[in-house]
């Protein structure tokens, strides 16, 4: 079944086959204008897959969407989010306080969370202006690029790690650990229908944002992490995607393999950019010299916050492959192409 992205308003719940059903749950004030949430089918209560945005309109969209399919969303047995932004795991307190359902996520989203509900919001607004200030943001941008932060997502109930079937009677739905995109995110496997719920992962036509924060960490590679990721979904084979944006598409392994041209060539290009300065960049330079969606001073503040996480993502992919280099000691900090 192909449904080429159409605003929210023309989409509608539906029956996609092998006992799972999709409603689309909107994102208020966001482009990318819905979730698709998923229910699969058990014996003892569907299990869903996702919850979407936490706002009285995408929960009518959700409870009446279920319902609309015969579905009642009081005899949700589970939700599984496949990470924990809050366009996935946004209503999942809210179905589990109707129904009981447990909710389930891998065990480094769950972390984050817990770590999230942890911090005060002026906290957190410390760290991200400090982090934008070593990036050498100037500091009339760096106020404003600092986001307004979401309701913070319910802590799960359950942890998943990789090659973890989920509760659900009857079926085999499997975790796919495949970070990049988050550190905890999944994708889940339904064996026995042979397709792919990709999350976030692996998306029809755009890709999703993979950043680094910190902007300057040098202890992860979550970019890095993403292509990895990408090859093991590829490793399943030409299975049927679906996605929680945009539209179900077949072929899931070649959508992975033009995801991962894409980010090569932006990693060469950036490589490229580095080797013809004979300065040192920082992240917040770099970001600047990129090619995004609109030119970069059109950019809103915290989208070019977005940016420069995608940079610095790329940065650290081309310094963990040993051909670029960060100078240490200073504040920004900088990287450098090395001789090759
Ligand atoms: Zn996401």
């Amino acid at each position: 079944m192909k449904t080429r992205r159409r605003p929210y308003a023309e989409q509608r719940p539906q029956d996609v086959g092998g006992g799972v059903w999709s409603v689309p749950v909107p994102i208020p004030g966001n482009p990318l204008g819905y979730t698709l949430v998923y229910a699969v089918e058990s014996p003892k209560g569907p299990v869903l897959i996702d919850a979407g945005w936490n706002h009285p309109d995408a929960w009518e969209a959700l409870s009446g969407g279920l319902g609309a399919l015969g579905l009642d969303v009081s005899a949700v047995r589970g939700v599984v989010v496949t990470h924990f932004h809050p366009d996935h795991a946004g209503l999942a307190g809210q179905v589990r306080e109707v129904s009981g359902a447990w909710i389930a996520m891998h065990e480094a989203d769950a972390a984050l969370v817990r770590m999230i509900n942890e911090y005060e919001a002026d906290a957190q607004a410390d760290m991200q202006a400090d982090m934008l200030r070593r990036a050498g943001a100037d500091p009339a941008e760096a106020a404003q690029a600092v986001g307004e932060r979401p309701v913070p997502p319910a802590q799960p109930d359950r942890v998943l790690r990789d090659g973890d079937l989920v509760d659900l009677p009857g079926r085999k739905l499997r975790a796919l650990h495949t970070p990049g995109h988050t550190p905890g995110h999944i994708c889940l496997h339904l064996e026995d229908a042979d397709r792919l719920f990709t999350g976030d992962h692996v998306l029809p036509d755009i890709t999703p944002h993979v950043g680094i924060y910190p902007y300057d960490r040098d202890d992860i590679d979550p970019l890095g992490d993403f292509l990895d990721s990408l090859d093991r979904v590829g490793d399943l084979g030409p299975l049927d995607a679906l996605p929680a944006h945009e539209w179900i598409f077949p072929d899931v392994a070649a959508r992975a393999v033009q995801i991962r041209h894409h980010h090569e060539e932006k990693l060469e290009r950036l490589r490229a950019l580095l080797a013809q300065r004979p300065q040192p960049l920082t992240i917040w330079e770099v970001a600047s010299m990129m090619t995004w969606n609109r030119p970069w001073e059109d950019l809103a503040p915290v989208l070019k916050g977005m940016a420069a996480g995608e940079a610095a993502a790329h940065l650290r992919t081309l310094e963990a492959r040993g051909l670029i280099s960060r100078v240490t000691g200073v504040e920004p900090v900088r990287f450098h192409a090395l001789d090759s």
